[in-house]
């Protein structure tokens, strides 16, 4: 089953980025090309009921299954980005992180009114960076058709932040 080989799969890095987090290290997942077909295929699947008009990918991580899985379903990738990083007109959202904060960008071009938006990102943990990514969508006069992710991490609730923007929450491994 697919779940339990990302388990297997995804390597944890203790002490990364600082002492005492446990860093989810996707990137032996990349190494098997068949795998990352499965992880594309079983998103285009649970996603297959809702209306999705474009795939909105959060830096950086986020961009490798978000547009993959864009390619998939034919439809546009849409990144957003770090601040400072998109060369065009932007619109921003900052939101506050254990210690700091951090600002995340789209173009402000990226999508017409009404579109229909899927986030996608690696690993939700406390939410606080797909909110932001929310927030853009719906500055733009997108609505959020749901979340996608590889990774859940139930024990930070994450998830509960993102109802309100939609119900849809999607993840492979939990
Ligand atoms: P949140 O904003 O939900 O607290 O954090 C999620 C963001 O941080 C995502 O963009 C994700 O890529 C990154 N992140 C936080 N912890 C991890 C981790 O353990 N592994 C990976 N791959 N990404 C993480």
């Amino acid at each position: 089953m697919l779940e339990q080989k990302l388990k297997e799969v995804i390597r944890d890095v203790p002490d990364f980025p600082q002492p005492g987090i446990i860093f989810k290290d996707i990137t032996p997942i990349l190494k098997d090309a068949h795998l990352c077909t499965e992880i594309v295929e079983a998103f285009a699947e649970q996603v297959k009921d809702l209306k999705i008009d474009v795939v909105a990918g959060i830096e950086s991580r986020g961009f490798l299954f978000g547009l993959m899985l864009a390619n998939k379903l034919n439809i546009p990738f849409v990144p957003i980005r770090k601040q400072g990083k998109l060369p065009a007109k932007t619109i921003s959202e900052s939101y506050k992180l254990e210690y700091g904060q951090a600002t995340i960008e789209i173009h402000d071009d990226a999508f017409a009114e009404g579109t229909h938006v899927l986030i996608h990102d690696d690993l939700l943990a406390t939410g606080g960076t797909v909110v932001a990514a929310s927030k853009l969508i719906e500055k733009l006069g997108g609505k959020v058709a749901g979340f996608s992710f590889v990774i859940n991490l139930e024990f930070l609730k994450g998830e509960g932040r993102l109802h309100r923007f939609s119900e849809n929450v999607i993840s492979l491994v939990k």
